[in-house]
């Protein structure tokens, strides 16, 4: 990724701290915001996905009930200014991404959402879902319940596993600096890096723990373990400043963290790693559409073997053997029930809402495309 703001990946995550939404008086900074939702809908027009990750919650709810330290004093006032801030936060992006003629949805999560198999398999359905569906999803942390994460958690890391959970292309970390520099910034000859290609101990030496504005979690380093998250994914990530009018269509200053090539970490644990705790064999037009990129739906799926759990990684078999390896959509129980079954006679057989597929193509391995 060198062009900034990134126009070639289809699918984009737009992280936006907490110091760019509320002013230090604790007014909404609504000008500045339209602008972004202006650059969301012509990115969009423009045929890209876009994700928005928004900070906020907690210093728009510490203002508006006037807690000490931008409510992060205790666990109790974060979790309350949480709570209060995230509901004026929905409706201030779903009026102005309207404005724009866009759906804005609301999805809260914990890193354990997006982390534990299962419920990272549940996430990730709703935001390919949505994302087909022309929403823009504004995720934030569900800071109101998530205790550890309040206290460890930080919106650039969520970022970044939002990004592996909705395979974006990249992430870009909008705050108010405009990326890395050799050390401090605020100390002279300190010089801005532009590109980096991999991050190792001298990168990390270069970040100084804590938030510039004093008003969300993250600083350089947190930004720094976030793009390491996003990296290991596949995914670049960029820093860059908010501190300008529509910065997602402005050429500006930025650090990019650059995903190295090869299949991200990823697609190589789902092809290696773990020992299966099942298979699904397949038919030879199903083995084909697999080779293509597909996922694979129950309709060329012959036979289960095993007894997996959803969410549990699985074989998938061709005539020849293995073909690819990714996370079960359902149980050993429930695939048997759909298979060579159409999608329509899914819910029926069921009796809930099935999935689009047994194997979701994001969550699976094609076994001849690691080496690539
Ligand atoms: N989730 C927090 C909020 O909405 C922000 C976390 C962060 O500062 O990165 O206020």
């Amino acid at each position: 990724m060198t062009l900034f703001p990134p126009s070639d990946c289809a699918r984009l995550i737009v992280k936006i701290g907490s110091a760019l939404i509320v002013s230090p008086d604790g007014s909404v900074r609504r000008d500045w915001l339209a602008g972004i939702a202006r650059d969301i809908a012509a990115r969009r027009a423009a045929g890209q996905q876009i994700v928005v990750v928004s900070s906020g919650a907690i210093a728009l709810g510490a203002r508006r009930l006037g807690l000490a330290k931008g409510g992060r004093a205790s666990l109790e006032d974060a979790q309350a200014a949480a709570a209060t801030g995230q509901i004026a936060l929905a409706g201030i992006w779903s009026d102005l991404l309207g404005a724009e003629g866009l759906t804005a949805a609301q999805m809260l999560v914990t890193i354990g959402d997006l982390e534990e198999r299962r419920r990272y398999l549940n996430a990730a359905a709703t935001l390919d879902r949505l994302l087909t569906l022309g929403v823009v999803p504004i995720i934030n942390e569900n800071d109101s319940v998530a205790t550890e994460e309040i206290r460890f958690g930080d919106n650039d890391r969520l970022a970044a596993r939002v990004a592996q959970a909705a395979s974006a292309g990249a992430v870009i970390l909008l705050s108010d600096v405009d990326g890395l520099y050799d050390r401090n910034p605020t100390l002279p000859g300190a010089s801005h890096i532009a590109s980096v290609t991999r991050i190792d101990s001298a990168v990390e030496a270069m970040a100084d723990a804590g938030s510039s504005s004093g008003m969300g979690s993250g600083g350089m380093v947190s930004k720094i373990a976030a793009a390491r998250l996003a990296n290991a994914a596949g995914v670049s990530l960029a820093i860059a400043s908010g501190r300008i009018a529509h910065p997602l269509s402005t050429p500006a200053r930025h650090t990019v963290f650059v995903a190295p090539a090869g299949a991200p970490a990823r697609k190589a644990w789902l092809a290696g790693g773990l020992t299966a705790a099942g298979a699904i064999h397949v038919d030879a037009g199903a083995a084909q559409a697999l080779a293509e990129g597909a996922s694979l739906l129950a309709a060329g799926a012959t036979r289960i073997e095993g007894r997996f759990a959803r969410g549990d990684l699985i074989t998938i078999n061709g005539d020849q053997g293995p073909i690819a390896r990714g996370l079960s959509e359902y149980d050993a129980v429930d695939a048997a029930r759909l298979i060579g079954r159409r999608s329509d006679e899914h819910a029926a057989l069921l009796g809930y809402a099935p999935r689009a597929a047994l194997v979701h193509r994001n969550h699976m391995a094609y076994l001849g495309d690691v080496a690539r």
